[in-house]
């Protein structure tokens, strides 16, 4: 068939903006064909670009992580913990719930990150995922929101895949604080701008956004002006359909995805 005969030939994006979990992995288990599809991309020349609501790492350790699942990623990797730190500014007194990755970004950004015990006036309160979450941290940012702090979360994810199950993502971390607050978090990560700034601010051209959630990764698409693809091999099932946004391409998992493209 060539290009005159298929319309959907014509749909050929340059920028692959790829999800993580629920795409190329489901906890620690690598989704069969995602690493070879994502070499297809990258060596058919377009720009393969991953994009994570996950705070916990730093883009370094999720290049690295993507290395041992067979993918090259080196400068390639966006996470919502680096658009929560563009929404701070140098100087600020900073309270970071979360781990590695958005205490690296925010303190990256000039900020001055301040304990759980820290009685001085806080200017801004930043939530990203944390096992760790507990009562004290409720606390102190419960205070330092009602005492002006803002409110800043990495993502608001209800819900994360794991190997064995959903997991409680960070949307529901700062659900209590909202609850306990009565304010509502300025949300960095996908679909939100900051996290779309970081994207479009990098890469150009027309993109795709893959992702297993219409509801960060089709809005996120939205919020660039790309299309999005929805896969089956996370939280969104065949079975869900029709959702919002509509998707432009559907597949059971990334490599059919990308053949569907590229074929
Ligand atoms: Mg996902």
């Amino acid at each position: 068939m060539n290009s005159s005969d298929n319309p959907r030939s014509a749909f050929d994006p340059h920028v692959w903006v790829i999800d993580l979990d629920g795409v190329v992995w489901l906890g620690d288990h690598s989704i069969p064909g995602s690493a070879e599809a994502i070499r297809r991309l990258q060596d058919a020349g377009r720009a393969v670009v991953f994009a994570t609501n996950n705070a916990s790492m730093t883009p370094e350790a999720f290049e690295t992580r993507l290395n041992g699942h067979g993918i090259s990623s080196y400068g390639n990797v966006v996470t919502s913990a680096q658009a929560a730190a563009t929404l701070v500014t140098a100087g600020e007194r900073v309270y970071v719930i979360g781990e590695a990755g958005l205490i690296d970004a925010v303190s990256a950004a000039g900020a001055e990150l301040v304990g759980g015990h820290d009685d001085g006036p806080i200017d801004a309160v930043v939530m990203g995922i944390t096992r760790s979450f507990d009562y004290d941290m409720l606390r102190h940012a419960t205070r330092s929101v009602l005492a002006g702090a803002r409110l800043i979360a990495s993502n608001t994810d209800t819900t994360f895949p794991a190997s064995d199950g959903i997991d409680p993502g960070n949307g529901a971390l700062v659900a209590a604080v909202e609850t306990a607050t009565g304010r509502r978090a300025e949300v960095a990560g996908k679909p939100h701008q900051a996290m779309a700034k970081l994207v479009a601010s990098q890469w150009q051209g027309q993109g795709i956004c893959v992702g297993d959630r219409p509801e960060t990764d089709g809005d996120f698409a939205v919020e660039l002006g790309y299309a999005f693809g929805l896969v089956f091999s996370g939280v969104t099932l065949e079975a869900d359909l029709p959702v919002r946004p509509e998707p432009r391409i559907v597949a059971a998992d990334l490599e059919r995805l990308v053949e569907s493209v590229l074929d």
